[in-house]
């Protein structure tokens, strides 16, 4: 059997994927399903970090385009992510996994505060945590909270687990039939060309830390296990060149 390429990842989970087909809310069984595939990676014996999104609940840019204020918006979002991760918690404890979900808003009743070193120190007695609450900024998103948790806790890869896409396109491949996919990019491709994968903040925050990237598809049995392993699903983007 092969061997894992990773020691410690940061697997980034978007609130989109926790909401099933409909695109809205929590949906335990489609939780329950990823739950499972972390399980199986969590088997192989490498340290999983879980950065969770909060998109299907809600998103600061939505109120703020009603009329709110931007950060008062952006702290609603935060604590839908910290909703998703009692779920995500919910359902890996479940399936037998044991996890701590850090949270950077505080919030002691239900959840640890984030401490990077004792985050660091549940990765090495087999615990999976997920941190929610993005960053604990407005202004952020979750996607440059797992480029920032990854480079604090040395995770080997970012990967970035998507709905329905299976990596980064020269176009929305749904709408634009010549789309073409790419394997490899570097984080300066993401940006020149606005290919919408990560937002600049966190691209440039992963370039400058040189921490990789495997952009794939969550929604396809096996996908995070086979990336784990180093199949060649999806596309990597890294640093200032990807050879
Ligand atoms: N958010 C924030 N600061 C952060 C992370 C998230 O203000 O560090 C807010 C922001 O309003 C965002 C929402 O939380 O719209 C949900 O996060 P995100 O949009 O990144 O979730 P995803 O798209 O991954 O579901």
């Amino acid at each position: 059997m092969s061997e894992p390429i990773y020691k410690r990842i940061v697997l980034k989970l978007s609130g989109e994927a926790l909401a099933g087909d409909k695109d809205f809310g929590i949906n335990p069984l489609t939780i329950q399903k990823i739950c499972q595939e972390i399980k199986d990676v969590y088997e192989l014996g490498i340290e999983i970090a879980i950065v969770v999104g909060g998109g299907n609940i809600w998103r600061g840019q939505t109120g703020s385009e009603m009329g709110m204020e931007r950060a008062q918006a952006d702290y609603m979002g935060m604590i839908a992510t910290i909703m998703n991760g009692l779920a995500l918690q919910d359902s890996l404890e479940n399936a037998g996994v044991p996890t701590r979900v850090q949270t950077s808003i505080e919030m002691k009743e239900v959840a640890e505060q984030y401490i990077r070193r004792r985050a660091i120190r549940h990765l090495e007695k087999g615990r999976v945590v997920i941190f929610a609450g993005g960053t604990g900024n407005p202004y952020f998103s979750t996607d440059t909270t797992a480029a920032l948790r990854a480079a604090e806790i040395k995770a080997d890869v970012i990967m970035m687990a998507k709905n329905n896409v299976d990596g980064v396109y020269s176009a929305d491949p749904m709408k634009d039939d010549a789309a073409v996919k790419y394997d490899k990019l570097t984080y300066l491709d993401i940006i020149n060309q606005s290919l919408g994968v990560m937002d600049t903040t966190a691209s440039t925050l992963s370039m400058d830390n040189d921490i990789p990237l495997l952009v794939f598809k969550l929604n396809e049995k096996g996908n995070i296990k086979r990336a784990v392993l180093g199949e060649a699903i999806g596309t990597t983007v890294k640093g200032k060149t990807n050879e």
